[in-house]
């Protein structure tokens, strides 16, 4: 049978372990979280690219409009030229005409503009892509390397905690469901090391004599100021 002395300092063993476990599974999350970021920014490209697209696809259309109202001017201009007194027809056909080709000089402008930010989405995907894959593949060797760790500690800390007596371990599971990592706090001075609250005399000569739970009135996590 152990002292309580001992089993606090297997308590802290246990604890060591628990934050090892801990800062494991946020490195996971957290690199996931990262890689996730980067594919959703991958899918918001990509529609935009497809917004973009579409809208490229639209000017064209507009433009084969053009040209295709373009030719009919034309043709209907080599109709009635010929017919004596059409002269004023055919002067605003050629007006038409005009017009139509200032319009689709600038509609040619606004398509290449167009095509080119296609193409620099196309390629902002592309970059994005192998950014999110990269993350991806280093949050998967992330998860094996950081999985290993987790799985090493449940093992140590199954042997460990059948070393620490049923009714300490209830409690110290119980302040670690509550404090994660930090179910046991040390002293310093004359606060909780952890939440800072004030502690009185007593409450600290009975942590210091290691006999016996002491609670921290603040935060209840197990003080224990004699820990190495
Ligand atoms: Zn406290």
């Amino acid at each position: 049978m152990s002292t309580f002395a001992e089993v606090l300092d297997l308590l802290w063993q246990l604890q060591a372990l628990d934050v090892a476990s801990i800062a494991a599974r946020e490195k996971i999350a957290r690199e996931e979280t990262r890689a996730n970021h980067s594919e959703r920014a991958v899918e918001a490209l990509m529609v935009k690219r497809a917004e973009a697209d579409a809208g490229y696809k639209r000017l064209e259309v507009k433009h084969r409009e053009l040209e295709a109202e373009l030719k009919r001017l034309d043709g209907r201009i080599r109709q009635i030229e010929s017919v004596p007194g059409s002269e004023e027809a055919v002067a605003k056909h050629r007006e038409s005409i005009d017009k139509l080709e200032m319009d689709g000089i600038a509609l040619l402008g606004e398509i290449d503009a167009s095509k080119a930010g296609v193409a620099q989405l196309a390629s902002d995907i592309e970059a994005q892509r192998r950014i999110a894959d990269m993350e991806r593949a280093g949050a998967k060797a992330t998860r094996a390397e950081q999985q290993a760790i987790i799985d090493a500690n449940r093992l140590a800390r199954d042997q460990l905690s059948a070393r620490v007596p049923e009714d300490a371990l209830k409690v110290y599971e119980s302040a670690a469901q509550r404090h994660p990592g930090s179910a046991l706090a040390r002293v310093s001075t004359d606060f909780c090391a952890v939440c800072s609250g004030e502690l009185n005399m007593h409450l600290i000569m009975r942590a210091k004599a290691r006999t016996e739970f002491v609670r921290c009135p603040h935060c209840a996590r197990i003080l224990d100021p004699a820990a190495a």
